[in-house]
């Protein structure tokens, strides 16, 4: 799984193992080691602190999908391989990241989650839609394409 941090993704080259720091605005990032073409971040993406959430909804180019969970919630857990399929067949077009509201809670109090798994869509900054409860791949990329659509 990419790390996250405050000034970007950390991204295990394919090619070579070099970790590289991508910037969330960049779009096609180039290993600095063996220089091959690093390629589209294709799992979820865990948050570590409000920090690094900030960073990433406020500058990332392309719509991130957030999935608000807890390690002791089953619904959370049965969700976790659906939302694996749909960063997998969605590297490029939006980023699938997970936020631990045990972990972070002050995430989970400032966007006032009452139930988790709670997923939400941020772009340029906002909020533009959320959904809760566990639902199978197709429904949440439903869920996406309804929302960006929307917004
Ligand atoms: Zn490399």
């Amino acid at each position: 799984m990419p790390d996250l941090d405050n000034r970007g993704l950390i991204v295990a080259c394919p090619s070579c193992g070099q970790k590289n720091r991508v910037g969330f605005t960049v779009r096609e990032a180039r290993c600095g080691a063996c220089k091959v073409v690093l390629p589209a971040v294709a799992e979820p993406v865990e948050v570590p602190d409000a920090d690094a959430f900030d960073a990433l909804v406020g500058a990332a180019t392309r719509p991130v999908v957030v999935d608000f969970w807890a390690p002791w919630c089953s619904p959370c857990r049965m969700v976790a391989p659906e939302l694996a399929r749909v960063a997998a067949a969605n590297a490029g077009r939006f980023l699938v990241v997970k936020v631990n509201t045990d972990a972070v809670p002050e995430l989970g109090d400032r966007f006032g989650i009452r139930s988790i798994p709670t997923m939400a869509v941020f772009r340029g900054g906002k909020e533009i839609g959320r959904t809760a409860g566990a639902m199978p791949a197709q429904q949440i990329e439903a869920f996406v394409a309804r929302t960006v659509a929307a917004a």
